[in-house]
């Protein structure tokens, strides 16, 4: 999946996905990058928030709107989606034993970012300001 979220001058924020799917994936099946609140969720009042991973696993918790939940609550972003994604991923693990590997990025209404991942993980960050630049995102 590629995905973005994105501010801009007037505030108004976005967020996109676009995916294959999964290599394999069953005819007919609907990952979590078009469901709003799994792959993405954008409030312009807040942030926004997408995904790429094992979208299986993904949909079982709406982690994207879970995350601007968390920042309405008082969390920066960063906190905001450390609490969400690493939360779950204790809670997938002790479930099920093993997780998919999944990354998620996220933006607040004040250009500040964050990503959460189970995996290495890089992802760019472009501003009127500075070039794209790449950064690499590790497992907490
Ligand atoms: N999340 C996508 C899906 O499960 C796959 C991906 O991110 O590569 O459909």
């Amino acid at each position: 999946t590629v995905c973005f979220v994105s501010l801009d001058q007037q505030g108004s924020m976005a967020v996109g996905t676009s995916t294959s799917g999964l290599f394999m994936k069953h005819p007919g099946r609907v990952g979590d990058s078009p469901q709003a609140g799994n792959g993405f969720y954008v409030d312009s009042e807040l942030g926004g928030v997408a995904a790429t991973g094992l979208g299986e696993d993904m949909m079982k918790r709406p982690i994207c709107f879970e995350t601007l939940h968390l920042m309405q609550a008082g969390y920066n972003v960063q906190e905001a989606l450390n609490k969400a994604v690493y939360g779950f991923v204790d809670l997938l693990g002790q479930r099920n034993g093993q997780v998919g590997e999944f990354s998620y990025i996220a933006l607040d209404k004040n250009g500040n970012y964050a990503c959460a991942t189970n995996v290495d993980f890089q992802f760019a960050v472009a501003t009127e300001k500075e070039e794209p630049t790449l950064y690499l995102a590790q497992p907490q």
